[in-house]
């Protein structure tokens, strides 16, 4: 958006330019939003090992913004970290749902993402995507915990370009 500076003088013009920016409402919350990810302590196998490790003093995910809720109500963010059984969906899908609005889902490891290892088995869902809407998916068995914060920055973004456009990237 450009700034309507007729009849400014040259050294306003560029005053202005310098210390004013314009943006919508919707862009200040995806800022605020992607800025302060919050994942609900959440973990289900082995790829959760590597997702405490986030959290440690290592990798340090506090610095980029985001903590770890021990409470869905206060998270935004669901780590699917590790195998989903089917014993397990429905438990997972509740969590989903008390978490308020807006909320994104990553899906962390290849059994989240699509079963893994235990492709052929009976009780094991085949990714996460059939319980809950999935924004993020990271590959591995399991990641490591840069590739999970790899995956924060593109949920950043993607959250970004949402705010930024008006348009739900799927
Ligand atoms: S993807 Fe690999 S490391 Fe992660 S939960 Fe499945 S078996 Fe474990």
């Amino acid at each position: 958006m450009d700034l309507n500076l007729d009849g400014f003088s040259p050294q306003e013009v560029e005053e202005v330019k310098r210390s004013v920016f314009i943006t919508t409402l919707e862009q200040v919350k995806g800022w605020a939003r992607s800025s302060s990810i919050y994942p609900v302590t959440f973990g289900l196998a082995c790829c959760a090992i590597e997702m405490m490790g986030v959290g440690a003093a290592h990798y340090d995910l506090d610095r980029f913004g985001s903590f770890f809720r021990p409470s869905p109500r206060q998270s935004d963010c669901m780590i699917v970290s590790g195998t989903v059984t089917k014993k397990m969906a429905p438990i997972l899908r509740r969590l989903y749902d008390q978490m308020p609005e807006p909320k994104w889902v990553i899906a962390m490891g290849s059994c989240a993402t699509a079963g893994g290892p235990y492709v052929k088995s009976y009780s094991v869902v085949k990714g996460v995507d059939q319980i809950v809407p999935v924004d993020v998916y990271i590959p591995g068995c399991p990641p490591n915990p840069a590739a999970l914060i790899y995956g924060i920055h593109k949920l950043k973004e993607k959250i970004r370009y949402e705010a930024r456009t008006g348009k739900k990237v799927i």
